[in-house]
Order: structure tokens, then C-alpha cells, then sequence
């Protein structure tokens, strides 16, 4: 069920529990500001989620409400990520769903990561 990216933050979602370790993910990535792991449903040969620490519902509010430290620091950490994985030569795509319209399911923002060949062309 998509969710409305007004709503306030939810600590019980799924990216809160697992960034608490209270659910197990294949973390690849970690720091200050970010966490990355894989999909557990992946749409492409790699497909990582990379999400911030801070309690952000959504691109939305992060962009809104993060601080100019938190904001600096997930760029880097998607960028980090996709270079760690060797992912720059060949390409890569980031995706962040917001709200309703896109068909964002969970309510912490998440940036997607894919890579791998035939991503084809961005149909929207
Ligand atoms: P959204 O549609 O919100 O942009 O994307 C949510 C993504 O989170 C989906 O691609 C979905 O497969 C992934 N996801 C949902 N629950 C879990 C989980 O428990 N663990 C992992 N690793 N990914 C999840």
C-alpha cells in the first residue's frame, strides 16, 4: 500500500527495525549518516537500498528537515556505495519513490540502487 509522504514518521517500519538490527538485511555499506543493503526483492542484477540513520519519511522531508550534515553525508554515502561496488564504469541508476503517485511502500526514504545489464531505458 503506497504512503502518503506527509506523514509523520513511523519507528516501527521496516528500514527503522532493520536499522536497529532488529530485522536481519545484507548490509553492504555503513557509516555515520547511511546504511546500504541488497533488496530483498531485487528488480535488477544488483539492487542495493541506501537509506540515512535520521528518522526521514521520505525525499520530502529529508530534503525539507535534515540538516546540511546529514543531507552531504548520504549523498556521499550513495555515492561511496556505487563506487565500492565497482558500479561507476559500467552505470548505474538511483530511484527515490515518494509518496502516494510514485508507489512508495515504506516509510523511511530509501534511495534505490540498480545496476547490472538491461536496465533499458527509464520508461517515466
Ligand atoms: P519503495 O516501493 O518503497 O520505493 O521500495 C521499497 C523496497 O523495499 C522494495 O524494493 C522492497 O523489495 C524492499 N523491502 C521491503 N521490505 C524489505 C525488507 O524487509 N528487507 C529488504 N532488504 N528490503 C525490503
Amino acid at each position: 500500500m503506497p504512503i502518503d509522504a506527509t506523514r509523520p514518521y513511523d519507528d516501527e517500519n521496516v528500514f527503522a527495525k532493520i536499522l536497529r538490527d532488529e530485522i536481519p538485511s545484507r548490509r553492504v555499506y555503513e557509516d555515520d549518516y547511511a546504511i546500504a543493503f541488497h533488496d530483498i526483492n531485487p528488480q535488477a542484477p544488483t539492487h542495493i537500498l541506501v537509506i540515512p540513520r535520521g528518522r526521514y519519511v521520505s525525499w520530502d522531508d529529508f530534503s525539507a528537515n535534515g540538516s546540511d550534515a546529514e543531507i552531504a553525508g548520504f549523498v556521499r554515502a550513495v555515492g561511496t556505495v556505487a563506487r565500492a561496488a565497482g558500479l561507476v564504469a559500467p552505470g548505474y541508476r538511483l530511484l527515490a519513490n515518494t509518496g502516494i503517485d510514485s508507489g512508495q511502500e515504506v516509510p523511511h526514504l530509501h534511495v534505490h540502487l540498480f545496476a547490472g545489464h538491461g536496465l533499458g531505458p527509464l520508461l517515466v
